[in-house]
């Protein structure tokens, strides 16, 4: 129990940190190392910089301008402090949750870099491939050495085909980066299971946003105004999402019927 907390705090902490990579990474990471806010630039004290705490005090505005402050930072940080717990809760202080919660802190790093820059970053999905084939040779490969080396580019082949056919357009190539890592990190079975996940969540989120525009009730945000289901939905989320459904929940796409 307290060892959870603390994990959870921890991970609260991390996610800060992966906010200043998912807002700075590959323009001027690390140029300015002090905080300060994006509006006025006034410095941020270390009050300012409590996660998900600061967030709630200040209620979402800047102290000093009164500018909103994304909803990026308290998400991300409640994200990362969730996933370090369930998988220190599933695993333990095991080798498999020091290899994989690595895994984790760059999946979600992706899904939110995707999200907000409609990219995935090359370094943060090279990290992944790396993390996820030690992952694979460490707690998989001995049981079946074949499958477990073939999982990754097997998983990554239905986006190489789709990114080929569409010349880029409806699957950019670091989807197919990032299914090779999650191949290695699931396996051939699982790995397809959270394809499976990823296509059927990204189809509802897919006909909620028509129906959103449809009814013409798009006071959320104006970028849903522009949205073509094409170009403009980022696929990574989905991707991890899925992943997320077959490591944690351990569900198979058929168990789905069986509710
Ligand atoms: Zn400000």
């Amino acid at each position: 129990m307290l060892t959870g907390i603390f994990v959870f705090i921890f991970g609260l902490i991390v996610g800060s940190f992966l906010n200043v990579v998912i807002i700075r990474y590959g323009n001027r990471f690390f140029s300015s190392p002090r905080s300060e806010c994006f509006s006025c630039s006034h410095p941020l004290a270390f009050f300012d910089l409590l996660p998900v705490l600061s967030f709630l005090f200040l209620g979402g505005r800047c102290r000093y301008c009164q500018s909103k402050i994304s909803w990026q930072y308290p998400l991300v940080e409640l994200l990362t402090a969730l996933l370090l717990l369930f998988s220190y809760l599933k695993l333990g202080f095991s080798p498999e949750f020091f290899f994989s919660a690595p895994l984790w802190l760059l999946f979600l790093s992706v899904s939110a870099y995707d999200l907000r820059h409609k990219i995935i970053p090359d370094g943060l999905v090279y990290a992944l491939i790396i993390f996820s084939f030690g992952y694979m040779f460490f707690f998989r490969f001995e049981a079946s050495p074949f499958l477990s080396i073939f999982s990754g580019p097997v998983i990554a082949s239905p986006f190489l085909f789709l990114w080929l056919i569409s010349d880029g357009r409806w699957m950019g190539f670091g989807d197919v980066k990032l299914a090779l890592s999650i191949g290695w990190f699931l396996g051939l079975a699982q790995g397809f299971y959270a394809l499976v996940f990823a296509f059927w969540v990204g189809a509802l989120v897919g006909l909620f946003l028509i129906f959103l525009k449809k009814t013409g009730d798009v006071g959320l945000s104006p970028k849903l105004k522009n949205l073509t289901i094409k170009s403009e939905i980022p696929f990574a989320p989905f991707l991890i999402i899925g992943t997320l459904i077959v490591f944690f929940l351990e569900l198979s796409p058929l168990d789905i019927f069986l509710l």
